[in-house]
C-alpha cells in the first residue's frame, strides 16, 4: 500500500484535536493525538492510538492512567507544542483531575485508567476506562484538523 496515498485519504477524515497527558515520577508528558474515539457507553470506554516511536508509549504503560484533553480553537499553539512542531520548549502548566494532569482551557477533559492495551501494527491502542469528566462549554469552538491543516468550524 502506498503510504502517501494512505495518509492523504486518512487526512480527509476531519477530526478534533486532543492532547493526551500522563504523569510519571512527578513529570507530566503530553502528546497531540487525533486518533481518539468513544468506544462504549456501558461501561464508559474510549480509545487512543499511540505510535510505537512516541515517547508517550512508555509513559502510558508505566502510569496506567491518562487524560484526553479536547482542544478549543484557541489552543492551536498547544497542539503544535505537544506535536513537537514548535522549535523552542515552552512551559505548560497543568491542572489535576482525579489525580491525573489535565490541560486548562480544553473544552472537555476525560480522565481514564488503562483497561487494555492492544498492539496493532506500529501503534498501541489504549482502551481507557473513564473515571472523571469535565466539560467546559464556555470554552467555545473546537480545534479541527483536516488534510494536515488546522481549521475551524464554519456555520
Ligand atoms: P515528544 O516528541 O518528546 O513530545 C512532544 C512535544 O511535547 C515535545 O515538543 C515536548 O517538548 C512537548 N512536551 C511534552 N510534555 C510537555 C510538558 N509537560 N510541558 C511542555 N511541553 C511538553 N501520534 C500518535 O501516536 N497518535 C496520534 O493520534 C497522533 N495524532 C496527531 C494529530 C495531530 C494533529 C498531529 C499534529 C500529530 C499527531 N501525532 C500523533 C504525532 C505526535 O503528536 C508527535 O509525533 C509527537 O511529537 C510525539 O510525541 P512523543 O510522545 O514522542 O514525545
Ligand atoms: P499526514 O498528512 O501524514 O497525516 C494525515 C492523516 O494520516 C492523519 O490525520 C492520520 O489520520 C494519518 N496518519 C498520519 N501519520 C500516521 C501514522 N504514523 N500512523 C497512522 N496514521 C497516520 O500528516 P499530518 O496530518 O501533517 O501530521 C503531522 C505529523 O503527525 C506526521 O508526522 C504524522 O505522521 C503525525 N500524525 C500521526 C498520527 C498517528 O500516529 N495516528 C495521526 C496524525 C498525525
Amino acid at each position: 500500500m502506498n503510504e502517501r496515498l494512505f495518509r492523504q485519504a486518512m487526512g480527509k477524515f476531519a477530526t478534533g484535536v486532543t492532547v493526551v497527558a500522563t504523569e510519571v515520577g512527578g513529570k507530566v508528558h503530553g502528546m497531540t493525538a487525533n486518533a481518539f474515539m468513544s468506544v462504549s457507553l456501558n461501561p464508559t470506554l474510549v480509545v487512543v492510538s499511540i505510535a510505537e516511536k512516541a515517547q508517550m508509549l512508555e509513559y502510558m504503560k508505566k502510569s496506567k492512567q491518562f487524560s484526553v484533553n479536547i482542544l478549543s480553537a484557541e489552543q492551536k499553539e498547544l497542539s503544535m507544542i505537544f506535536a513537537g512542531q514548535l522549535k523552542e520548549n515552552r512551559e505548560v502548566s497543568f491542572d489535576q483531575l482525579g489525580g491525573v494532569p489535565v490541560l486548562p482551557g480544553a473544552i472537555a477533559q476525560v480522565v481514564c485508567e488503562v483497561s487494555a492495551a492492544h498492539v496493532e501494527g506500529d501503534h498501541t491502542l489504549f482502551i481507557g476506562k473513564v473515571k472523571e469528566i469535565q466539560v467546559n462549554e464556555h470554552r467555545g469552538e473546537p480545534l479541527i484538523y483536516y488534510s494536515g491543516q488546522y481549521r475551524s468550524l464554519a456555520e
